[in-house]
């Protein structure tokens, strides 16, 4: 008797980072995703140690999409023996070695940095954080260096991209399709084919599912059918708000508030998808002249590099995006867009006085061109900040979004918050948790088996109620390192 197929988590099992599964047959093992875990400092200490699986008999490594916490992991793999190939989408091999490479040169200049005294600092003064809190901030030995650029580089060499809904034989006994997930560009839901005996067994990794409404990213692929399915939770503790936000409608207040106020309004900005996302929205509202002259500048050589990439491949991208590019336009560009692409000249928008628009990394403003942003303007009447999207419980942004943070500390300067603060809801890269189970039953069928990950135990639980209303599977809220068999 055949040895049934095993999975095995590795990360993201009751949490939302440090995304990794291991699946395992009696012929074959492939590794899906292996993310950083982020959060404070504890959290990032975790990546140091090495799961306890041998790397150097994996058959393979799937990637579903170029965000950290599902990839950033992967410039381990030379170092711990694993000799064979990466697959992703196409887009995907396009960002990741940009991706894991940046990754390697933050780790080396974090070490640097923390060891001169001169690590990035964001912190709220008033109200007093919670010790509790603080004490899990307090970082008591170096940073680790995961991997050099060196690392990253061979990691990019094994990289192969394959198109979406093309059939790839990956290991003995098991195949691979990718699937348009809509989360970012590249991104993918995983869909293996396992025969073991007499038997074939359908495994779909759900990866991050984006939003089933209008995009600058072409429709989002429903779930194929498959005997069971691990599915990101993210958003399942989060009430679904009645109806969709007004994105346009938002930023067309900021931009006339900005224009009337002279205001600076700072957009806290992920590179990889919540950065397009807006200046998709941006483009659109220059042409309709909106902005009228003011000017938008992206401050993330990342971000630019990820529209470009949206750029090259039209056919990911939504009708009226495909439309404008065949028509010689872009999308993800206009008349006031100013690209910037290096440090200095970030720095020296801060002379820059008069109405405009800024987006900066970190979304989570820990760290980038964000933090100089914030402590230029954040004491002024004339700053404005605007969130657009989740902010770490704790940390400076959530003490800024919900409005408490009274004074705070950004690079050992101290300021008491004057700046306008709002926050714009409406651009998650991820689909709420009806629209989600909607993604699973859009085949019209019922896995036997639905695994839980890539959520804290609270969204999990939320989210096995909502699909339980659904579908008649088994719901599984599978912990680390528990082996589960499948068959
Ligand atoms: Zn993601």
């Amino acid at each position: 008797m055949t040895k049934p197929p095993t999975l095995t988590f590795l990360g993201a099992a009751g949490e939302v980072t440090g995304s990794s599964t291991l699946l395992e047959t009696d012929r074959a093992r492939v590794l899906v995703d292996f993310g950083l875990f982020q959060g404070n400092p504890t959290q990032e200490a975790r990546n140091a140690d090495v799961p306890p699986i041998d790397f150097r008999s994996l058959d393979a490594v799937i990637c579903t999409h170029a965000h950290i916490d599902h990839c950033g992991r992967l410039g381990m793999l030379p170092k711990l023996g694993f000799r064979n190939s990466v697959f992703c989408h196409e887009a995907t091999a396009e960002l990741l070695p940009r991706v894991l490479a940046s990754s390697a040169n933050l780790q080396q200049v974090r070490l640097e940095e923390y060891r001169k005294g001169t690590a990035p600092d964001a912190v709220v003064l008033d109200p007093v954080p919670d010790p509790a809190w603080a004490e899990a901030q307090r970082r008591t030995a170096d940073p680790v260096v995961l991997y050099a650029r060196g690392d990253a580089e061979r990691v990019a060499r094994s990289i192969v991209g394959v198109p979406y809904r093309a059939w790839r034989d990956l290991a003995p006994g098991i195949r691979m399709r990718l699937h348009d997930a809509g989360h970012i560009v590249g991104s993918a839901s995983v869909e293996l084919e396992i025969t073991h005996g007499a038997s074939r067994t359908r495994v779909l990794f759900s990866g991050d599912v984006g939003p089933a409404g209008p995009s600058y990213l072409a429709t989002r692929e429903g779930a194929p059918a498959a005997d069971v399915v691990i599915m990101e939770s993210t958003t399942g503790a989060r009430p679904v708000g009645a109806g969709t936000p007004d994105v346009d409608a938002m930023l067309r207040e900021v931009i006339a508030d900005a224009r009337a106020n002279g205001r600076m309004a700072l957009f806290p900005t992920f590179s990889v998808g919540r950065a397009q996302v807006l200046v998709h929205h941006l483009a659109k509202l220059s042409r309709e002249g909106v902005l009228g002259g003011m000017p938008v500048y992206l401050d993330s050589p990342m971000a630019i590099r990820a529209g470009e990439v949206c750029c090259a491949h039209p056919e990911l991208l939504s009708a009226e995006a495909q439309a404008m590019i065949a028509a010689g336009d872009s999308p993800l560009d206009f008349d006031e867009l100013w690209f910037v692409w290096s440090r200095k000249q970030s720095l020296k928008l801060l002379d820059r006085e008069g109405p405009a628009i800024v987006l900066a990394g970190s979304g989570f403003c820990d760290a980038g061109p964000i933090l100089h942003h914030l402590e230029r303007h954040l004491a002024h009447e004339r700053g404005h900040v605007v969130f657009t999207g989740y902010v770490l419980p704790g940390s400076l942004a959530e003490g800024l979004a919900t409005g408490t943070a009274r004074r705070v500390r950004i690079n050992g300067t101290e300021l008491n918050v004057r700046a306008r603060v709002s926050r714009m809801h409406g651009l998650s890269g991820h689909a709420h948790m009806d629209d989600l189970a909607q993604w699973l039953v859009s085949d019209g069928h019922s896995p036997e088996l639905v695994l839980l990950n890539h959520g804290d135990d609270a969204a999990r639980q939320g989210a096995g109620t909502r699909i339980s209303d659904l579908v008649q599977s088994d719901i599984g809220l599978p912990g680390l390192l528990d082996p589960i068999e499948i068959a």
